[in-house]
């Protein structure tokens, strides 16, 4: 799969519920997991891909985590930290988060699932679940320091293209 980049439009939509886990979901979760795994991240959300649908994987080096319909139940405290994005290569910028919350989710077995996650976990759930409602870490900065980030963004990955 390959992975799209800022500002391309699917990184806005909104994504559908997954229904059913069928043999497709199935096949695009392993394809994500394959594909966050090559590009070195610690998440993937479908609508990176190309796929708009509410699936997201993790691996933030306590083992994979792939999940469909996730969605924040509780949260709590504040936290801000540097992050990446790998739609947005080369750049991170500073992001508010909960520090702590609460995923519901089902798994790949349809079953349902409950993670209280915090640290880097938490915030890959936090990233990726925004990836399912079309947001970017890009949205949560003021407008003038996502003017800046933009610009920087812009500058180091045209320098790439020669
Ligand atoms: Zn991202």
């Amino acid at each position: 799969m390959e992975i799209l980049l800022y500002p391309n439009p699917v990184l806005r939509k909104k994504c559908e519920k997954v229904q059913d886990i069928d043999e497709e979901v199935l096949r695009i979760a392993r394809s994500m997991e394959e594909t966050m795994y090559r590009a070195k991240g610690v998440g993937l959300a479908a609508p990176q891909v190309g796929i708009v649908r509410q699936i997201i994987t993790i691996d933030v080096g306590d083992g994979l985590i792939t999940l469909i319909n996730p969605e924040i139940t509780l949260f709590e405290g504040d936290i801000k930290m540097d992050e990446g994005c790998l739609c947005l290569p080369k750049i991170t910028v500073v992001v508010p988060r909960h520090e702590r919350v609460q995923v519901k989710a089902i798994d790949l077995k349809g079953k349902p699932v409950t993670f209280d996650a915090e640290d880097l976990l938490s915030r890959a759930f936090q990233h990726e679940i925004d990836h399912l409602k079309g947001k970017l870490i890009l949205d949560k900065l003021s407008k003038i320091k996502r003017d800046l980030a933009i610009r920087k963004y812009k500058k180091l990955n045209a320098e790439d293209k020669d």
